[in-house]
């Protein structure tokens, strides 16, 4: 039996611009994606001898949002690599996939994405596949957008449909307080759908302009703040084009959004910046250090009181998948 122990952080963006539309349905963006210390575990095991077709793939997740069946993304990244490494995959044997679920679920924190890039990763290693980053990277485009900056994780930016990705700077341990509701989620395919419904007159289409947009990113205000580790510039920069669709459609996380901004002391003094991550509901705060993070969490509980709401203090990350025990 072999067995490998892989951390799965969520992700939150920092800058996410919609820039177009793409001739496969997706729209071309311009992200900058950052890891956070909060993460899923996935624990991997194989068990040699159990022949493949009797017991396949089996994910374990208590999560009751979570599927157990081969719908799970981390199903799919164990799937796609027996696809394409079939002696090396088969010889593991049975694969054992546990979740423990401690991201919430549909919550634009790429939750499901870094547990297929956890699991990619991990079987890489447990089947001595020897992937290359550019393997790697290839293997999760073909799973889902987010995924090739999970299997990379920390600081970088996000272009095309979010899969090709180039690390940049990490901008030091700012601090993050993290608040979404239980009971409701926001389906990602709705969010980008209203969007052009709404703003496609605005999409640039010459590829010559899509270049020049992409590369404003690249050498923008926001790299350059997160260059020069500037919490305070990189607050003022939080930028996320669909805000401007789930906000109004979710009075109720504009309203956290804006009690997190307003910080401890009612004007924001101690918040760099609040906004949603990718297509939401999750919305974030940055902070400067873990006392000012851990105030703001116990405020906002208060002020709105509602047992609906879920906090978390959680730090960025230089790092993205860890493997804690292999
Ligand atoms: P993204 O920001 O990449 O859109 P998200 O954080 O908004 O991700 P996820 O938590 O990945 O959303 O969940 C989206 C959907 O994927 C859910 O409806 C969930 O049932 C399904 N899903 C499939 N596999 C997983 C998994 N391993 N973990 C979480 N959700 C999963």
């Amino acid at each position: 039996m072999k067995r490998c122990v892989l951390t799965a952080p969520a992700k939150i963006n920092l800058y996410l611009e919609i820039l177009g539309d793409r001739p496969d349905g997706f729209h071309e963006l311009a992200m900058v994606m950052q890891s956070v210390t909060l993460a899923d575990r996935i624990e991997i095991s194989t068990q040699p001898g159990i022949a493949q077709f009797t017991q396949p793939i089996q994910i374990q997740c208590s999560h009751s949002r979570v599927p157990n069946d081969e719908t799970n993304l981390a199903y799919r990244a164990a799937a796609l690599l027996r696809d394409r490494f079939p002696d090396r995959i088969e010889k593991l044997g049975a694969i054992e996939i546990a979740i423990d679920k401690r991201l919430p679920v549909a919550a634009g924190l790429a939750g499901g994405s870094s547990n297929a890039a956890a699991v990619l990763i991990g079987l890489d290693l447990l089947a001595e596949l020897g992937l290359t980053q550019g393997e790697l990277s290839d293997l999760a485009a073909e799973l889902g957008s987010d995924i090739p900056f999970c299997a990379i994780g920390g600081t970088a930016l996000a272009t095309g449909r979010g899969e090709r990705v180039t690390p940049i700077e990490f901008p030091g341990p700012l601090w993050v307080v993290l608040a979404k509701y239980r009971s409701f989620g926001v389906s990602t395919p709705w969010a980008y759908k209203t969007f052009r419904s709404q703003f496609s007159d605005r999409y640039e289409s010459d590829p010559v302009g899509l270049q020049q947009r992409r590369n404003r990113v690249h050498s923008g205000e926001m790299v350059g703040a997160i260059a020069n580790g500037d919490g305070t510039a990189i607050g003022a920069l939080l930028h996320n084009d669909l805000e401007k669709v789930v906000l109004p459609e979710h009075p109720a996380v504009a309203a956290l959004r804006s009690t997190l901004a307003a910080g401890t002391d009612g004007n924001g003094a101690d918040v760099l910046g609040a906004m949603m991550s990718g297509s939401g509901p999750t919305v974030f705060a940055l902070l400067a250090t873990e006392v000012a993070a851990s105030a703001l969490r116990d405020r906002v509980a208060r002020t709105l009181d509602d047992p609906d709401l879920e906090l978390w203090v959680t730090q960025l990350a230089p790092d993205g998948i860890i493997v804690l025990d292999s």
